[in-house]
């Protein structure tokens, strides 16, 4: 292949590494999750029924949480978590604007500020040292993201917490299965959030959940999954005037997950750690192999934590590429490779805009959006699938190679 634009229809109208295209994320359904939801579907309980505190206590378990509440999506769930926050009018938040609107909006739902810190450039993460200048008398909480998989500074963040009295929800999102010195991620912050939506390490179809050692978040939690409402004798704030009795105590919404998403989440979540160690695999093959391209930069991990890699994501150095990111990105779609770019910066959305927040405020992420490409990264994804990564990448870089 000759590097010039002229050439360019060559790599483009050649044989794609393969046929079909593969997509960046998908679940992995086998026939016992599919018996679950039928057997569910047989039971006399679709929703409100036991699947879903057998599911939540499956998942306090696996992390070591005490508690777990699971809810309609990781979206709901991250509401919830910013309610028990008490997240109010006036509020400000701190979060990472490398991420999905989800860990922004909900503070935005409570009527709370989102304050964006920047990340670290080597883990993609936000930055601990840069929460702390952005703490004000109005911050009220920390959100943050274990970006691709990897757990953040929790232990600095949560210290950081506790001397300025704030609340800490770890959107988990990417991270179920990550452990942070020696421990699961789900155990440490005031409030984690995991989503099980079918790109996610176990799925759910919709589903989130958040986990907590708190009795007290745990309580709020419930209250606002189901309306506000609870029937629970001991928490009645008036007499109870016969067994028909429930309050409404604050205005919750109806956020619960179904007794059969709570059975294949159950089913599900037998997997996890098998879907974890091929993601593993799967990441350190791509390491592996563009380990020496010198137009590619891996994913860096900290030495004390083990992330669960929900995405794996490459960096393009384009002063060594005489192609854009999206020449790049083309390229791979035309090879039937399903890559794509997380995140826009949340900040660069037009409702955020309109908000007043502008370019320059968080310049390493906004940098690093640049030359981003997240590689296709799923446990089912056979060894050819890793292989046709692999060349249509090398393919594709040699191409625009400078
Ligand atoms: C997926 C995701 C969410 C939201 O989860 P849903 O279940 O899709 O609502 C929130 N934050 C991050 C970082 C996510 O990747």
């Amino acid at each position: 292949m000759v590097n010039t634009k002229n050439s360019q229809p060559v790599l483009i109208e050649d044989v794609p590494v393969r046929d079909t295209m593969l997509p960046y994320g998908r679940q992995s359904l086998d026939e016992t999750d599919i018996e679950a939801v039928i057997a569910t579907l047989r039971s006399p309980f679709l929703t409100q029924g036991p699947r879903i505190k057998e599911f939540e206590d499956s998942v306090a378990r696996y992390v070591g949480a005490k508690h777990a509440v699971a809810f309609s999506n990781g979206t709901a769930a991250l509401h919830g978590a910013c309610f028990a926050a008490e997240i109010g009018e006036g509020d400000e938040v701190i979060t990472t604007s490398m991420t999905f609107a989800a860990s922004a909006n909900c503070v935005r739902y409570c009527g709370g500020e989102v304050v964006f810190a920047d990340i670290e450039s080597d883990t993609y993460n936000i930055d601990s040292e840069k929460i702390k200048v952005l703490i004000s008398p109005r911050t009220k909480a920390i959100i943050p993201v274990d970006f691709t998989g990897q757990p953040v500074d929790l232990e600095e963040i949560m210290q950081l917490a506790k001397e300025r009295n704030l609340i800490v929800i770890e959107d988990a999102a990417h991270s179920l299965g990550a452990d942070y010195k020696g421990r699961k991620v789900g155990s440490i912050a005031d409030m984690t959030m995991f989503s099980f939506h079918p790109v996610k390490h176990v799925t759910t179809g919709e589903g989130g959940v958040i986990t907590t050692n708190s009795d007290e978040l745990y309580q709020k939690l419930l209250l606002f999954r189901s309306h506000g409402i609870t029937r629970e004798k001991e928490l009645l704030e008036s007499q109870a005037e016969g067994d028909w009795y429930y309050e409404m105590q604050e205005l919750g919404f109806n956020y619960r997950m179904t007794d059969i998403q709570a059975a294949l989440g159950s089913s599900q979540l037998k997997k996890i750690d098998e879907f974890v160690a091929r993601r593993r695999e799967i990441a350190k093959q791509y390491s592996e192999a563009f380990a020496h391209t010198a137009a590619i930069i891996t994913p860096y991990q900290k030495p004390d934590r083990n992330s669960s890699w929900h995405l794996y994501i490459i960096q393009l150095d384009l002063s060594k590429l005489t192609g854009s990111r999206k020449d790049i990105f083309d390229a791979l779609r035309k090879q039937n490779i399903g890559v794509n770019v997380h995140y826009l910066p949340v900040h660069y959305h037009p409702y955020y805009k309109r908000l007043g927040y502008e370019k320059g405020i968080a310049p390493i992420a906004e940098n690093l959006y640049e030359g981003i490409i997240s590689l296709p990264l799923f446990p089912a994804m056979i060894d050819q699938d890793i292989q046709d990564v692999i060349n249509a990448v090398n393919k594709v870089l040699t191409f625009y190679a400078k």
